[in-house]
């Protein structure tokens, strides 16, 4: 029998749909109820634990585990702060410094400092606390969206290249670090959460290949298929154009029965070879689908039971909307949780609401959290029970694994309470200027490159008056444009088309690892373009700014644009338009 469950959750079927989510939701109200003392044990826990680390030791906590100790003590910090003792985990020291348990490996952050992933140490029971929380997301969303039990999910899961720091820890990104645990590849069988690509696909570390495999299942259980979804928007959308890309040889493997011979590593072809039998009908089907120019409602064609797309549109994925709508017909998109490689933070309670209207409630057993109101200083930190609805908050964290008061750098604006727990609308990350996918690139980063890039002009007596920037994600993938505006000094020689295509090039070179790996490894982000606009056009910007409110005085060019008429304007004075001809440089070690 259900146990019944006062559930306060705001949803149309109140009845959880087994035992097994009438716990979890019970879990959630109980959290939810009792956020302020769940955080003060959480901080006592972890004070306790790490006590004799050479971290807290530093700043003399004498064993305190109370917060005004811990707040009058302990400093907020950045990556930066912490790097010297984060390079001597990662160069073999296994004292305890930041915390009592062994570090079990490194998650590669999607975040960088000095070009490069920052290293977030880890403990192997924090996999125990990320797992609480993907349990927690089917019982949530079996009270919105009935009978999930009843087919299955077709998602695009993908693992990245892993790497060893010079200690020998493991470094590799939180998702890599899950798909190849116990918690995810021997999880026991849930009729609500099982999924169309088998493990082995999810697990091959090659992009394409992984690819082609969960595209091949999911089209030989098209018919199976109540939920479509990747992590982030970007990804739905790469298979999207994978399959655009290689329908045909996907029909052909599903007429004759036989695997793609690209398909080469050796599980992958063991467990399709038991998938994959001959179904001409089916390769009819995906050829008749896949033909013709027309793509809208793609998802809703093949996957004619799908209920909703599960996947991030939230933050800088809020860009891929209106495409994904246009694919899946207007399927609802729903965003299940909120998480990062330093901590898994807290989920959607209300999963089919609509993209815009999104908030996450922080679960306070995750780690011990404290917000800084935007644009205070640091001493003005206020605890998660008390955060007040309509203000925005930096995300400052503590962790089981040992990070103390640490930025994340994302800014969320409170909408309201579940509870007694505080719901989250996501605003923004910090310094981002542009992303495509995981990719971050900040103000700074883009300037240097663009300088570098300038170089190549010196002999060409030009240099670069101006600039700014755009995230172009209207084809996939996306890729960064850069309008540029040219003092060409000596007309009889000015540039040639082949030196700006390599100015394109010259500016990915020294962005950041995350950039590089999404254009080299994981094929995410197109070549970067250069468009060359007319003399004259920056002012024309400053101008239509000023016209709209503007001082004169603090006029300052925007970086990065996406404002309609902005673009418009760009757009009808370019002269010329330069890809990048090659790939920038990338390997999965680290420069440092
Ligand atoms: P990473 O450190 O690479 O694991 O990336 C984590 C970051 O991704 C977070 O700090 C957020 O900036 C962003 N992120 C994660 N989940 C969401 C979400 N649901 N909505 C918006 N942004 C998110």
């Amino acid at each position: 029998m259900f146990m019944a469950v006062e559930s306060t959750l705001p949803t149309p079927f109140r009845t959880p749909a087994s035992d097994k989510d009438a716990k979890a939701l019970q879990f959630i109200e109980e959290m939810t109820k009792n956020v302020d003392s769940v955080q003060e044990r959480v901080l006592r826990e972890i004070l306790s634990r790490n006590a004799e680390t050479e971290y807290l030791k530093r700043f003399i906590l004498n064993g305190a585990t109370d917060r005004e100790t811990f707040k009058s003590r302990i400093p907020v910090v950045t990556y930066e702060d912490i790097q010297p003792e984060i390079q001597r985990i990662a160069n073999g020291d296994k004292s305890p410094i930041f915390s009592a348990h062994p570090i079990s490996e490194f998650l590669t952050s999607s975040g960088t400092s000095a070009g490069e992933r920052k290293l977030m140490p880890t403990i192997h029971e924090e996999l125990d606390r990320r797992q609480l929380l993907y349990s927690l997301l089917m019982p949530v969303m079996n009270l919105y969206v009935p009978g999930l039990d009843k087919g299955k999910g077709l998602y695009f899961l993908f693992v990245k290249a892993e790497t060893k720091t010079p200690g020998g820890l493991l470094a590799r990104p939180v998702l890599t670090s899950y798909y190849n645990s116990d918690h995810f590849k021997t999880r026991p069988y849930d009729p609500f959460n099982v999924y169309t690509s088998p493990n082995e696909a999810i697990l091959c570390v090659d992009s394409f290949q992984s690819m082609y495999a969960q595209m091949l299942c999911g089209l030989i259980m098209r018919n199976e298929v109540l939920r479509v979804g990747a992590v982030f928007a970007s990804g739905l959308l790469r298979a999207i154009h994978f399959l655009q890309n290689n329908w045909k040889q996907l029909a052909h493997d599903i007429a004759t029965g036989t695997l793609n011979p690209k398909i080469t590593d050796a599980p992958v072809r063991e467990c399709m070879r038991k998938i994959l039998k001959p179904n001409p009908e089916l390769a009819q089907f995906v050829t008749m689908e896949c033909y013709e120019e027309n793509w809208e409602c793609i998802i809703k064609r093949i996957w004619p039971r799908t209920k909703y797309l599960d996947v991030i549109v939230t933050g800088a994925m809020a860009q891929y909307i209106p495409t994904l709508e246009y694919y899946s017909g207007g399927l609802p998109m729903a965003c299940t949780m909120y998480a990062s490689s330093e901590c898994y933070f807290g989920l959607n309670l209300n999963p089919m609401c609509k993209p815009s209207e999104v908030t996450y409630t922080i679960m306070p057993n995750m780690a011990y959290f404290e917000f800084l109101p935007h644009g205070s200083s640091t001493s003005c930190l206020v605890d998660l029970a008390d955060v007040e609805v309509g203000k925005e908050y930096e995300l400052i964290l503590t962790t089981y694994a040992g990070l103390c008061r640490y930025r994340v750098g994302d800014i969320l604006r409170v909408t309201g309470f579940h509870n007694a727990a505080p719901q989250f609308r996501f605003i923004r990350r910090k310094n981002v200027l542009l992303s495509i996918e995981s990719d971050k690139t900040d103000e700074a980063e883009l300037q240097n490159a663009i300088e570098n890039a300038s170089l190549l002009l010196k002999e060409f007596n030009t240099s670069v008056v101006e600039y700014t920037s755009y995230a172009d994600t209207k084809q996939i993938p996306g890729h960064y444009v850069i309008y540029w505006e040219l003092l060409v000094k000596d007309s009889a020689n000015a540039p040639t088309d082949d030196v700006l295509n390599r100015c394109c090039l010259q500016i990915e070179e020294p962005l950041n690892s995350v950039y590089r790996q999404s254009r080299v490894a994981d094929n995410s982000t197109g070549p970067l373009e250069i468009r060359v606009v007319e003399n004259g056009t920056f002012e024309e910007l400053m101008d239509y700014a000023i016209s709209r409110g503007a001082s004169i005085n603090q006029y300052e060019v925007p970086r990065c644009v996406s404002f309609t008429p902005i673009m418009e304007l760009l757009n009808s004075r370019v002269v010329s338009k330069h890809f990048s001809p090659d790939l920038p440089h990338w390997t999965p070690e680290c420069r440092r």
